[in-house]
């Protein structure tokens, strides 16, 4: 459920109509509601409650990946929710937006040992360690600074997500984590070193899942690694459960499972593992709790049919381009008029497409339209090709707005780039 419905034939998030944005700040740009984050977190706690996670509940650490706007990392901070971070970036955005730092988690596939060394300092909660070499840094970094380092191993199920190839993430053919089948020993080289405080497992086997079978599939290895863990000697006290639980983006398509449902699940087969459970949701929040409003610039004929030009494009919003992703795209104003249209945008990329043989509502040359579920992996993915400002970013709550990200000028782009001083004559 989001915040995004029309009033009086006017799209509104909540109590603030999307037009008065427009007016205001320009096209595109980025609208978050802050009572449909809220109300993310409150169905996945309520989906959670049914599990065993010790005195302290499940740790709940947002993907900051999804969204790093830092209004959006507070609203989830103000919630009580961690944070789970790939980067120094990532962290320092983390505490910049009041996370604690005992509830960062620090993930990602290549972390530096200088990225280490900040995340030490700072005092993140668990390291979510991809490798052995990974471990060997982080206990030569640990030592050096004598600050012992909580860790887990991020565990390779090798498991089918069933996902977009390009978000899946647990198979033995991924980057990721280190193969179930031989963690164990991984384990006891792990334990040996100095600075390590090993903490626990973890687990994250891709994103948009739509099937609880394969998360099932992965959690119950986990449950059998803890129990062989625990035979070998180790403290096994926290147990990641990763994110990845899809969102519906077609209203067309079976709706993805619900966080009950998932609950459900994670309640049954984690019964009696006696550790604290940790999620990283990112899309499940922030995904249908964000919309895209674009400007139509003008449609174009086309032989097959018309072309709707917008004034978002794919470096605004990549996902269709990077992995085929689907999203609604509504009119603000809608006629009642239907047509079939392709929606693209006027990056010079065929890829720069959003929609092909859309059925959609009819509009026309100055328009506005609204790329739903576009909160997660948006804007933070958004980049300045073709010489494009960052799109702004906005937060509602109620009758109240706010830029949370002001649009860039264009200026401030061009000034970013530094001449050498050979060719510093010629422009002057
Ligand atoms: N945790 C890790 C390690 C991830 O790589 C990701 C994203 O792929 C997430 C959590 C969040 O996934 P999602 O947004 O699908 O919940």
């Amino acid at each position: 459920m989001n915040h995004f419905e029309y009033r009086d034939g006017v799209m509104h998030v909540e109590d603030v109509a999307l037009p008065d944005i427009a007016a205001a700040i320009g096209t595109p740009v980025y609208v978050y509601s802050t009572a449909t984050i809220e109300r993310h977190i409150a169905v996945l706690r309520d989906g959670l409650a049914g599990v065993e996670s010790g005195p302290a509940g499940p740790w709940i650490a947002f993907a900051v990946k999804a969204n790093p706007n830092r209004a959006v990392l507070a609203t989830m901070a103000r919630a009580g929710l961690g944070a789970d971070v790939v980067s120094a970036g990532e962290l320092l955005r983390a505490l910049a937006a009041g996370v604690p730092a005992d509830k960062i988690v620090f993930s990602g596939v290549g972390k530096t040992a200088d990225e280490m060394a900040l995340a030490l300092e700072r005092g993140v909660g668990q390291f979510n360690l991809e490798s052995e070499q990974e471990a060997v840094t982080l206990s030569q970094v640990a030592t050096r600074l004598a600050i012992a380092a909580r860790v887990a191993y991020r565990i390779n199920p090798d498991v089918d997500a069933g996902t977009h190839a390009k978000i899946s993430t647990g198979r033995s053919d991924n980057k990721f984590g280190i193969p179930y089948d031989t963690a164990a020993a991984a384990y006891a080289r792990l334990a040996a070193l100095p600075g390590i405080d090993v903490q626990g497992v973890a687990v994250h086997i891709g994103s948009q899942l739509t099937d609880l079978a394969p998360l099932e599939a992965a959690f119950v290895r986990i449950g059998g690694l803890i129990a062989d863990l625990r035979a070998a000697g180790h403290v096994i006290r926290t147990a990641d459960l990763g994110g990845g639980l899809g969102v519906p983006y077609d209203p067309s398509k079976p709706l993805p499972p619900n966080p009950a449902d998932y609950g459900a699940m994670v309640a049954r087969v984690t019964r009696g593992w006696d550790v604290r459970l940790m999620f990283e949701p990112g899309r499940l929040i922030v995904g249908n709790a964000g919309i895209l409003l674009s400007t139509v610039v003008r449609v174009k004929e086309g032989a097959a049919h018309p072309w709707v030009i917008l004034d978002a494009a794919m470096n605004d919003l990549l996902r269709p381009s990077l992995y085929d992703a689907w999203h609604d795209i509504r009119a603000v104003r809608p006629d009642g008029a239907r047509f079939v249209a392709n929606v693209v945008g006027p990056v010079c990329e065929s890829g720069d497409t959003f929609a092909t043989g859309r059925t959609m509502d009819r509009v026309a040359e100055g328009d506005l339209v609204a790329f739903m579920t576009a909160g997660a992996y948006g804007a933070t993915m958004a980049s300045t090709y073709n010489s494009r400002a960052l799109t702004p970013e906005i937060l509602v709550t109620g009758e109240e707005w706010a830029i949370v990200r002001a649009r860039q000028p264009i200026e401030s782009l061009i000034a970013a780039d530094a001449l050498p001083p050979w060719l510093q004559e010629e422009i002057a």
